[in-house]
């Protein structure tokens, strides 16, 4: 079910990450396109502005009132003074200021049917004075510009209203001049007023306001690293939003209506579209990648867990029938001892001695399983407590030797008592538990021993520890196990372990009950061969932390050994 699940989940996972792959890649080809696409349509969107600004000012200002030309062609009574009323038209280009405008002027056809004259008056806007001498290009420039408006005036044809509007001469780039027909009410175009354009009032004024106003709305996260440019045909660079190197533009607009010759231009600071779309697409699926990789790593850890608990499970579960099994063989023995005795079938002294011990070692065996069970039961719910006193070692390991002697003997065990120093130093212990552990470490090399029936217990006092070694010639244990015989409930699955009755907890109380004193437990085996199981003890001058307190709760719930916590039976 595990493995279905985990199938389940990876496989709309991979197909979900080859997805995006494939989209981010069709993205990243697309990207640059629609990006060149938006700043295009950027670059319109303030032209449009600047456009509409300037030319409804330009418009504003040359809206010379019809009146204010004077005249009826042929005019037999010609006179250059009398064809354009001033006053009006000063009125005019005085109450309309526009900055964009370096020179305005006002034309019109006047005078008998042949020849033509032609006036055409200059006014200095910044002056305010129609005694503005032009120069022969200027005067050139606006004759020429007007000169389609002029013909209109000389055949007196109506032109549609939809063709009178705002017109541009930009053949000399340096005489650029916006012309406006002046219509009378009939419809007859009566005169025109045109206006010499000021370059750098056009940019400074116009179109670097409808830049910057338009750059952070249009490019809300970068409008920092946006550079907009204008440039003239000739390349050269006439106004930019910010400092730049390299490229003048990337994607470019001509400019409509005026200064159509000049180019806007845009591109991003840092990077072009290619290599933005290329970031895009590599942050995008990194992130997807992180997050396949996240989820990914949470349902393995949901596996783990899942298989652990199982394993919990079914190691509970061995733990309840071995358990039942190693109280149910001492108490069938007592049992049949008992009777034997009760029935009074045995009547050899001897042999009532014998019986007697059978039911004692039985009894101590039993009474050491439900020791250990009551002790780990504690140790579990963090109800376990020592109490801590200096003691002889020495004296704690003899004693336990002494009790379990009758039991080793009957087994047909010979044990080894070897001290390495001859006074060890005191030691401040739980004697009880301590002994508790000794005894569960002798237990297993009586169980794993197999037909070396030798035990060797060794004393030794090294930096500060003093050591307890129980060591067995039996079947050892393999060495991807040994870090597991810890863990509660663990049983080594191997046949020869199988015969033999366990409940799994002894190594584990062991393990508490020595880190309980500061102390460690290592295991130093060899399958086949035998198995030593150390005891270290920290001595009493090294115990500083708890030398004082006679009585400790390790109070936390004891875990086992790499098992789920919270598990607890
Ligand atoms: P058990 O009640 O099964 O003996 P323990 O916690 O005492 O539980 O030991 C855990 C496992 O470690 C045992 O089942 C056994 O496989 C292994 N083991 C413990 N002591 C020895 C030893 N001296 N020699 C070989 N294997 C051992």
């Amino acid at each position: 079910m595990l493995w279905v699940g985990m199938v389940a989940v990876t496989i709309p996972l991979a197909t979900h990450l080859w997805l995006q792959y494939q989209s981010l890649s069709e993205l990243q080809s697309t990207l640059p396109h629609a990006r060149r696409a938006y700043m295009r349509k950027y670059l319109s969107l303030v032209i449009d502005k600047v456009i509409a600004n300037y030319e409804s000012k330009a418009d504003a200002i040359l809206d010379l009132p019809p009146k204010a030309f004077n005249h009826t062609y042929p005019n037999p009574d010609y006179s250059p003074m009398t064809a354009i009323d001033l006053s009006m038209v000063y009125d005019h280009f005085t109450s309309h200021q526009f900055r964009g405008a370096r020179l305005l002027f006002a034309g019109v056809i006047s005078g008998p049917k042949d020849p033509t004259y032609v006036t055409v008056r200059f006014f200095d806007p910044i002056a305010c004075t129609f005694r503005y001498r032009p120069t022969m290009d200027e005067r050139g420039a606006a004759h020429s510009a007007s000169a389609n408006w002029m013909a209109m005036i000389m055949v007196e044809s109506k032109p549609s209203p939809k063709s009178i509007k705002l017109t541009v001469d930009e053949r000399d780039p340096r005489y650029r001049i916006i012309v406006k027909p002046i219509v009378n009410e009939s419809g007859n175009v009566v005169g025109v007023a045109g206006m010499f354009l000021k370059d750098e009032v056009f940019i400074q004024d116009y179109l670097a306001p409808a830049v910057q106003g338009s750059l952070a709305g249009s490019f809300p996260d970068e409008h920092r690293d946006v550079i907009v440019t204008l440039t003239s045909n000739d390349e050269k660079l006439l106004y930019s939003n910010q400092k730049f190197e390299g490229k003048t533009y990337e994607v470019g607009w001509p400019m409509p209506f005026i200064y159509s010759d000049w180019f806007l231009g845009i591109r991003m600071q840092k990077m072009t579209e290619e290599q933005w779309s290329q970031r895009y697409f590599i942050t995008n699926l990194s992130f997807s990648l992180l997050t396949s990789l996240v989820l990914i790593g949470g349902i393995v850890l949901a596996l783990r867990t899942a298989s652990r608990s199982m394993k919990l499970s079914q190691m509970k579960a061995d733990f309840v029938s071995n358990v039942s099994h190693e109280l149910r063989t001492p108490l069938a023995s007592i049992r049949v001892f008992g009777e034997f005795l009760k029935l009074g079938r045995v009547r050899d002294a001897h042999k009532i001695h014998e019986y007697g011990e059978y039911i004692e070692t039985e009894s101590r065996r039993l009474t050491q399983l439900i020791n250990n069970i009551l002790d780990f039961s504690k140790i579990e719910s963090g109800q376990k407590t020592y109490q801590f006193e200096e003691a002889d070692i020495e004296q704690v390991v003899t004693d336990t030797l002494k009790t379990f002697e009758i039991m080793l003997e009957q087994n047909g065990f010979r044990i080894e008592l070897e001290k390495q120093a001859r006074n060890l130093p005191k030691v401040i212990i739980d004697s009880n538990a301590i002994a508790q552990a000794f005894i569960n470490l002798l237990d297993n090399a009586v169980k794993y021993s197999g037909e070396a029936k030798v035990i060797k217990v060794r004393l030794s006092h090294n930096d500060g520890f003093i050591t307890i070694s129980v060591s067995d010639h039996g079947i050892g244990i393999a060495k991807e196990e040994i870090e597991k015989v810890f863990e509660k409930f663990y049983r080594v699955g191997n046949s020869l372990v199988h015969d033999v009755k366990g409940s799994g907890l002894g190594l584990s109380i062991v393990k508490h009950i020595v880190e309980a004193h500061d102390g460690s437990v290592t295991i130093d085996s060899e399958p086949g061969s035998g198995t030593t199981f150390s005891i270290h003890l920290p001595c009493s001058d090294s115990q500083t932390s708890r030398s004082q307190p006679n009585q400790t709760n390790r109070g936390d719930a004891y875990l086992g050994h790499g098992l789920p916590i919270g598990d607890n039976t």
